[in-house]
């Protein structure tokens, strides 16, 4: 039985002063959650805030992007071991947003993956189509190349260690959210991709879905088989919202 794990992804948004606010709200509506995983990914700089706020809560935390290079001459990336010195738990690869605004290819969202899975940072690995590719009947050929470049550098091993966001592009942040049965009918679909390389690695990997998840929308999102959680934008700048969706999620 594979737990639900239900993400905040804050993007490029919040203060010491908001984050605060948003963090002790959590963990004092979050206590005793412990049937399943929360997270929150913040920008960077207030890692470190959260690591004081959160250690101890049982909800884990983790960075937007890191770096595929170690070390070195690569002004503004953080590496893997920086994200290590702040505990985090996850660090987001390959966003839409990364992919999109700022050209990752699926090499580079590989390499990154690759060199989360050398240090203790769980990657959640982001995947999906825009709604042309859907449109256009490419959906799982445009999401299994994502997945290949991925394999192709780490292998089938490296899903035991690892998360799978499935984030249609057309439903992040734009209010409009896959139906339950398109999210069910892409998640089983990515499982049994994986599944052909080894069963128990896809069977027990995380498929968590984002793209406008709300309270409103989560119940019947979470019902279905394939889908392991959220990753959540927007609706996670707001505590109460948030909550609403982990206690959807159990
Ligand atoms: C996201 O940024 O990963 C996301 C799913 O955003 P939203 O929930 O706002 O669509």
């Amino acid at each position: 039985m594979r737990r639900k794990l239900v993400a905040g992804n804050w993007k490029m948004n919040g203060s010491l002063a908001e984050n605060q606010t948003r963090l002790t709200q959590l963990v004092s509506a979050l206590k005793n959650k412990e049937a399943i995983d929360v997270a929150v990914f913040s920008t960077a700089p207030y890692l470190f805030q959260c690591k004081s706020l959160l250690a101890a809560s049982g909800i884990s935390w983790g960075a937007q992007d890191v770096s595929e290079h170690a070390s070195g001459a690569f002004t503004g990336e953080i590496s893997t071991a920086m994200l290590e010195d702040f505990a985090c738990d996850y660090a987001l690869v390959g966003h839409s947003e990364r992919r999109e605004l700022f050209h990752e290819s699926n090499e580079v969202v590989a390499d990154k993956f690759a060199a989360l899975l050398k240090s203790s940072v769980l990657p959640v690995l982001c995947v999906g189509e825009t709604l042309e590719q859907r449109e256009s009947g490419d959906t799982m050929t445009v999401i299994i190349e994502q997945i290949n470049a991925v394999l192709a550098k780490s292998g089938i091993a490296g899903f035991k260690k690892a998360v799978v966001a499935y984030e249609p592009v057309w439903a992040i942040g734009t209010g409009k959210t896959a139906t339950p049965e398109q999210a069910q009918e892409v998640h089983k679909a990515i499982r049994e991709y994986l599944a052909q390389f080894d069963a128990d690695i896809a069977e027990a990997l995380q498929i968590v879905y984002g793209g406008s998840v709300k309270p409103d929308n989560a119940d019947a999102i979470f019902a279905q088989h394939d889908v392991d959680g959220a990753l959540v934008g927007g609706a996670s700048l707001n505590s109460n919202d948030f909550v609403k969706i982990c206690n959807a999620a159990g």
